[in-house]
């Protein structure tokens, strides 16, 4: 018998997806949604619950403000800044105009963890550790929450643990903010993460487990090991509401910043906006917060390295998590670790694919062009993952695809949003070592 992917042998899949050919020699591609639509009953319901994550955030700012206090009024939050001189230099670059303005959302100095991974990681750490301490009699739900930085509060949680599966961000902000809580903490990290994200973590007491797989292994590892504790707690990346919900609150406060900065948003001048993505769930929270307030004046793109388009593979077969790269023979090695993820979420391919307008992948080489750039024209460094929503803007406007779609959505204005993930802890030994390797392409 021949051997089948999700059902289907590989020419079957060749067969029904011309893109695919594409896809599987490592190509830059964009793919578009045919099936976007607007949010279903159920998204609106889930979309509900984004309020509820933004209230427990601003019940925990006097806590925050106490053990974090490098984070400004206690609210995780990023700028968002116009970068003329990186749009120039992609243009000069790529010799291709680009239509409209190109800004930066700032993830990449999230406090804490450095990356996107605050904003939902921190989340669910005060979330359980709320739970934890409601259920103990602890709190009460009208108290003020900067009691639980006391030494009471944090032998109580040294009882309990938190575990997570991370190729290195997602085990940053979930190792920081669980210790400091006074968790014990356990990341189990895939062979992608970098040795100074081990090195940070142990540094503050968390339990980094290695594994010599990818980030799919060490998910699995993770939450069997968990399982086995009943006073562990696993916050999984691939299926968890929780972290979510903490994403999507991202949406409300980026409106705030475009209404102060007096940018309008309607379907004639729309926000084409880039995330960065891994498994998911961050750019799917996003997306879901951006959709809600937006409509279809937002368009929301993925973006994934071409040697890790899970997201991609599941969208367009319509397989999700029943699908991996490696069943398709691409090999999931990419300098993007944050995003080197050859499965993606079966919860976000599922339930909001209708929400994602398109895909387009992006190679190392490029992404190393865009740290390049970024570095020399704004001063700016973000890792490599987080570089990968330049291509966005670019490609748009230079492929016929990209124009087409421009055109058939009566576009007159865009204003592009890159969603910057990650930088701002990387040693700074790592970002020379980046930038040296970021020459060989100019
Ligand atoms: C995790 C991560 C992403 C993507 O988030 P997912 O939820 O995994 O899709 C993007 N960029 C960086 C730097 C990341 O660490």
């Amino acid at each position: 018998m021949k051997k089948t992917i999700a059902g289907k042998t590989r020419n079957e899949w060749l067969n029904e997806f011309a893109l695919l050919k594409d896809i599987i020699n490592y190509e830059e591609i964009l793919w578009l949604n045919q099936d976007s639509k607007p949010l279903n009953k159920r998204q609106k319901n889930i979309a509900k619950k984004i309020k509820e994550a933004d209230d427990r955030l601003e019940k925990f700012i006097p806590y925050i403000k106490k053990v974090f206090p490098e984070i400004k009024d206690g609210i995780i939050e990023s700028s968002l800044i116009k970068v003329v001189k990186m749009k120039d230099s992609i243009e000069d670059y790529f010799q291709q105009n680009i239509k409209g303005d190109i800004y930066l959302k700032c993830d990449n100095n999230l406090p804490v963890a450095g990356s996107i991974k605050a904003r939902g990681g921190i989340y669910e750490v005060l979330k359980h550790a709320e739970e934890l301490a409601l259920q103990h009699n602890l709190i009460r739900k009208t108290d003020n929450y900067a009691k639980l930085a006391s030494k009471k509060f944090r032998d109580f949680f040294s009882n309990y643990q938190i575990a997570v599966g991370s190729t290195g961000n997602l085990g940053l902000s979930i190792g920081i903010t669980g210790s400091k809580l006074g968790f014990k903490t356990t990341v189990h990290m895939s062979a992608d993460a970098k040795d100074w994200k081990k090195e940070l973590l142990r540094k503050k007491g968390v339990n980094v487990i290695e594994y010599k797989s990818d980030y799919s292994k060490a998910v699995v590892e993770g939450r069997r090991e968990s399982a086995r504790n009943d006073r562990s707690y696993f916050i999984d990346d691939e299926n968890s509401l929780n972290l979510f919900m903490g994403y999507a609150v991202a949406a409300k406060r980026l409106k705030k910043q475009l209404d102060m900065m007096n940018i309008k948003v309607n379907k004639r001048n729309p926000l084409f906006v880039y995330l960065p993505c891994g498994v998911g769930g961050a750019p799917g929270g996003i997306t879901l917060g951006l959709k809600n307030i937006y409509g279809e004046s937002v368009h929301c793109f993925f973006v994934e390295p071409t040697h890790a388009p899970s997201m991609l593979l599941g969208l367009m077969t319509e397989k999700h998590n029943q699908i991996s790269v490696q069943d398709f023979g691409i090999d999931n090695i990419t300098e993007a670790d944050g995003l080197a993820v050859g499965k993606p979420s079966g919860f976000i391919g599922k339930e909001f694919s209708n929400l994602i307008n398109g895909v387009f992948t992006v190679n190392d080489k490029n992404l190393f062009v865009m740290l390049h750039l970024l570095t020399k024209y704004e001063n700016i460094f973000m890792e490599p993952s987080a570089q990968a929503g330049f291509v966005g803007p670019l490609r748009l406007c230079q492929l016929n695809k990209g124009k087409e779609y421009i055109n058939r959505n009566k576009i007159k204005n865009i204003n592009h949003i890159i969603w910057g993930t990650g930088g701002s802890l990387v040693p700074q030994t790592e970002k020379e070592e980046y930038y040296l390797q970021s020459k060989v392409y100019i």
